[in-house]
């Protein structure tokens, strides 16, 4: 399907609400049946049905079919944030006894589901080094139900090798699920090279302007309609009609938003790693990246997210320069309007911090939408 189809037309009807080009936000919690037949026929199948905004609202299914469709998947789930389409599926789709290989420094909140949340229900998370898909086969248990992917994810940047991991999966009948986040649909489509459930956190690129958290979640219809029918109409994260209204109009321009912050973070990354008092710049489309190959390989373009180190990683020196940002801004998340930066050791408590502690040093970097020109005189101005 033609991108430009999926971000124009794709699920819009106009002729329903008076032709206009923008669609309606259906702020409505319920919907009303002429006949109880109907009535009856949309009790019995939810998921297919207007009948209550836990479950379907007409604003929610045009961006549903837009993100499926972006994806290349059957079908696509809308949360309140990204984190609940990471949770509901994998709280759906195990049970008690089960098993899951999860990629080692996934999101901060998916590492606590799976070392807090999913141990109260019996299941367990092994964390391996997705870099060797080796190390993946060789966790794999009789119970193991689930590979959890995060390729790359966002603070080192680590690949796994998404066709070959799909494949071992198959083979041993485990389902694959990936956070996409970081390359979102546009830069690379796991659902093509075989993985089953892709997560994201449409807050970032899909929302875009920083004003609405909101996860997606795609896959099979099979996967997708079981995961709707049982626990997310039982734990309802349901996003609101206006959310999704915000979503669709961050899809209209999400081509240009995320080539132009690919585009400056190839810049500053350029211009960051020649500068004599950064250390190690890490960024998948680096020629020095480790995993440089398999991010050609697998990815179509490059988030704009990137992580550095300056050459005296000590706290005062990291503190001293992030403090005098001015227009880069120091806040979490990212895909949005503005640069960002949040330092590792935000995160560290002070007496934990160790020198020696490679993912200590670094700094993450999100580039936005601003001249590559104002960033690098913003950097400049605090580096020195
Ligand atoms: C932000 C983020 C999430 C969580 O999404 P929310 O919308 O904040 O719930 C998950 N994974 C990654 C990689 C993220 O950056």
């Amino acid at each position: 399907m033609d991108l430009s189809y999926i971000l124009n037309e794709l699920g819009e009807e106009r002729e329903n609400y008076f032709n206009a080009v923008s669609p309606p936000i259906i702020q409505t919690s319920n919907f009303t049946f002429k006949t109880v037949a109907g009535f009856r026929q949309a009790l019995s199948e939810e998921f297919d049905a207007a009948l209550y905004s836990r479950g379907n609202n007409p604003t929610l299914n045009i961006l549903r079919k837009k993100l499926a469709a972006l994806d290349g998947a059957e079908e696509a789930l809308v949360f309140s944030s990204g984190v609940a389409a990471i949770s509901v599926p994998i709280l759906t789709l195990l049970k008690q006894g089960d098993h899951i290989i999860s990629v080692e420094n996934p999101y901060s909140w998916t590492v606590k589901l799976f070392k807090n949340l999913l141990p109260k229900f019996g299941i367990e998370t092994t964390f391996v080094d997705g870099a060797d898909t080796n190390n993946i086969k060789n966790a794999i248990r009789p119970e193991t139900r689930l590979i959890y992917l995060e390729s790359p994810n966002t603070f080192s940047y680590e690949l796994q090798d998404l066709q070959a991991i799909a494949e071992i999966a198959r083979e041993n009948n485990i389902l694959t699920m990936i956070d996409n986040s970081y390359c979102g649909p546009l830069f690379q489509q796991p659902i093509k090279l075989g993985i089953d459930l892709v997560a994201q956190s449409a807050t970032k690129y899909i929302g875009g302007h920083s004003d609405v958290v909101a996860g997606v979640l795609t896959g099979s219809r099979e996967l997708i309609k079981r995961i709707f029918d049982d626990e997310f109409m039982n734990i309802g994260p349901a996003l609101s009609p206006h959310s999704a209204w915000l979503l669709i109009r961050g899809l209209r321009t999400l081509p240009l938003r995320m080539q132009r912050s690919f585009e400056t973070a190839k810049t500053l990354t350029e211009w960051l790693a020649k500068h004599p008092k950064v250390d190690k710049v890490i960024w998948p489309f680096r020629p020095d990246f480790k995993q440089a190959a398999l991010a050609k390989k697998q990815m179509l373009g490059c988030g704009g997210m990137f992580s550095f180190t300056l050459k005296e990683p000590s706290v005062e020196k990291i503190e001293a320069f992030c403090n005098k940002l001015q227009h880069i801004l120091m806040a979490v998340s990212w895909g949005g309007h503005e640069s960002l930066i949040i330092p590792s050791i935000a995160g560290v408590p002070l007496a934990d911090y160790d020198t020696g502690n490679a993912r200590h040093q670094l700094i993450r970097m999100y580039v936005g939408l601003e001249e590559s020109a104002y960033l690098v005189a913003d950097l400049e101005q605090a580096l020195t």
